[in-house]
């Protein structure tokens, strides 16, 4: 099994290069992150990922949990790892200075988070869901709570919690019946949540449940969901945490994969009602939820590439190891990585990987932008791009993941099927990505109808000209970069050409959204990161023309070009598939399959 060794020139030349930190450095209130700072930050959350949390990996993933009279039992050395992870201050790394944190932009944030994810993506999820919490008491809760909660939170002492999927309301939020009546100023919820993640466990003394549930007489549907904050412990004056609250997990999952990671069964208020407290308004508590979904999808896209990296780390190290045959042009059996179809895989493997943290960087640096935009113009035009990015970052990245698993198993050959070299756990732990924080088919949806019809087409138009624009300046380039600009010009005709037909055919045909929606997600989803690869080839060339003698930066051009001459004219044949329209996937009687 080989160590997990942080991308860190990668992450800072996406991160300086491409997204161009500097400026958002100029935003108010991120004066701070100069430099200097943000590079010494991602080296320190390397080692940390490195020597801490990945060691724990592979045995957290064969120990995983179990439930003990109602407590979670982790495994060994997780309690230690996340109380270190809380000491070193990485809960607080992007949460607000007023209640302990540091502040940093968003996007350092998830840089240090891609590092947590390919390290123990399981243990993660533990801050993932504390960070969600977070923001949800930053944006929706009253002062006193954010006075009682947000310190401790942010400090990693309490983590919080998502708890929306109920057994018959999943996907569909509509269907929640978790019950929340007024008790004075606080309410009673009673109900049961199933897949809570870390729903339950000892790392910390207490943990913050975001709830949903529905108030007595609300309304029917969406429109009646409020949302509650229910601790494990009500917190005493002292903030302490004091007696504990009416809750308990009753169960653990078993699952695929993410086994370190405990997946409960929730129950509220088997005797006098859990005690909870209302966050933002009666009734809106599916748009409080909304407000946090950017990020959580942003962070599960994120997820997606730090697989990726683990997977693709695994595969190298096993292909420099195994020796099998003898390659063309070696005298004596040779190792497997010299073998062209290995190759090809590597490639492959790499290429997604560099090209899913650019997107996601890129959605990173656009959330930052949006948020600390200096005119309320700036604000809108880069929340109009985060809103079109989000599904695709999620959907895209996680997609990307599941081949780029697959292929980490198959460069080990049979060993890949057998657990001991890790590659099948990054391919069982991998699949949750596609489907936790809203399915793929869910991002389709959101991509094709909230964020392209809605707008009719205005983001999406806008996305298209500066790549036309960018495709323009492409082709003036030689060299291996030419290469690059003829496929990237043929995706992005092809984007062009699915655009523009969905926009005339969606509103006489409804289903085609749902129908075509995956296939055009991972269109754009190819074309942007072509995008994005490929001016991080003009800025490699750059340090080249200059002199550089540092073979990362051929590389990156290498690689670049890969991915546009062998996963980029992917999109010529989904633009085809875009344009056939829902007929065929819709023909045939729901009775007859
Ligand atoms: C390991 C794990 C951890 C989880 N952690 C949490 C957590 O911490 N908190 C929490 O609240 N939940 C959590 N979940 C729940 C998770 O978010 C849901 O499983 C997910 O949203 C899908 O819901 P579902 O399982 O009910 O599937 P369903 O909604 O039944 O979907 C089944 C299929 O139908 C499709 N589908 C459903 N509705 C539509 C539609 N309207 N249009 C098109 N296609 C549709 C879906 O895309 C999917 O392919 C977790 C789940 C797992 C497995």
């Amino acid at each position: 099994m080989s160590e997990y060794i942080a991308p860190v020139k990668d992450m800072q030349f996406v991160i300086d290069e491409l997204v161009d930190l500097e400026s958002i450095a100029k935003l108010d209130g991120y004066e701070d992150a100069t430099p200097d700072l943000i590079a010494a930050v991602l080296e320190q959350a390397a080692v940390f990922a490195g020597e801490v949390f990945a060691p724990l990996n592979h045995p957290g993933d064969e120990q995983g949990t179990h439930i003990d009279s109602g407590s979670v039992v982790s495994p060994a050395g997780y309690a230690e790892a996340f109380q270190q992870f809380a000491e070193n201050g990485w809960q607080g790394i992007g949460k607000s200075v007023e209640y302990g944190g540091q502040g940093l932009p968003y996007l350092v944030h998830a840089a240090t988070s891609e590092m947590w994810y390919s390290a123990n993506m399981a243990l993660a999820l533990c801050p993932l869901l504390t960070s969600g919490a977070i923001e949800a008491i930053e944006m929706h809760a009253t002062d006193e709570i954010k006075q009682c909660y947000l310190a401790k939170m942010i400090a990693g002492e309490w983590t919080g919690t998502m708890n929306l999927t109920e057994p018959q309301a999943g996907t569909d939020l509509a269907a929640i019946r978790t019950r929340a009546e007024r008790d004075g100023d606080a309410y009673r919820i009673s109900g049961q949540k199933i897949f809570i993640t870390w729903g339950e466990h000892e790392l910390t003394s207490n943990i913050v449940h975001m709830v949903l549930a529905r108030l007595v007489n609300a309304p029917a549907g969406v429109k009646g969901i409020s949302l509650f904050l229910v601790p494990k412990y009500i917190p005493n004056e002292d903030g302490s945490p004091g007696v504990r609250n009416d809750l308990k997990a009753i169960s653990l999952e078993k699952k695929m994969g993410i086994h370190s990671s405990p997946t409960c069964v929730m129950s509220y208020g088997d005797n006098e009602g859990a005690i909870g407290y209302l966050m933002g308004e009666e009734n809106k508590g599916l748009a409080c939820m909304f407000t946090m979904m950017n990020n959580a999808r942003l962070e599960v896209g994120m997820q997606g590439v730090a697989i990726c990296e683990r997977a693709y780390q695994q595969a190298v190290t096993f292909a420099k190891q195994r020796v099998q045959g003898i390659a063309r042009g070696h005298s004596e059996r040779s190792t497997i990585i010299h073998h062209p179809d290995v190759r090809r895989m590597l490639m492959q493997m790499r290429a997604a990987t560099e090209a899913g943290r650019t997107l996601a960087y890129l959605a990173a640096a656009e959330t930052d932008r949006a948020s600390h935009a200096q005119s309320g113009e700036d604000r809108q035009r880069h929340q109009r791009r985060i809103d079109l990015l989000i599904p695709v970052v999620k959907g895209w990245c996680t997609e990307m993941s599941q081949e780029v698993a697959y292929l980490g198993v198959q460069v080990h050959g049979g060993m890949g099927f057998i657990e001991e070299t890790g590659a099948a756990q990054y391919m069982r732990d991998a699949r949750i990505l596609t489907i936790y924080e809203g399915t793929t088919g869910i991002q389709a949806l959101d991509l094709m109808g909230r964020k392209i019809l809605r707008d009719k087409g205005q983001a999406i138009s806008e996305l298209i000209d500066e790549l036309t624009d960018f495709d323009r300046e492409l082709s003036r380039q030689d060299g291996e970069i030419a290469a690059i600009a003829k496929r990237f010009s043929t995706a992005l005709a092809a984007m062009r050409e699915a655009t523009s037909w969905y926009l005339q055919n969606a509103v006489e045909d409804p289903d085609l959204g749902g129908a075509v929606g995956v296939d055009f997600m991972m269109l754009m989803g190819n074309v942007v990161c072509g995008w994005l690869l490929a001016r991080s080839a003009i800025a490699a060339k750059k340090h080249m023309d200059a002199g550089s003698s540092d073979k990362f930066y051929p590389n990156k051009v290498k690689t670049a070009r890969y991915f546009a001459e062998h996963i980029l004219p992917r999109s010529e044949a989904l633009s085809i598939v875009v344009q056939a329209g829902s007929a065929s996937s819709m023909s045939i009687d729901a009775d007859i399959f």
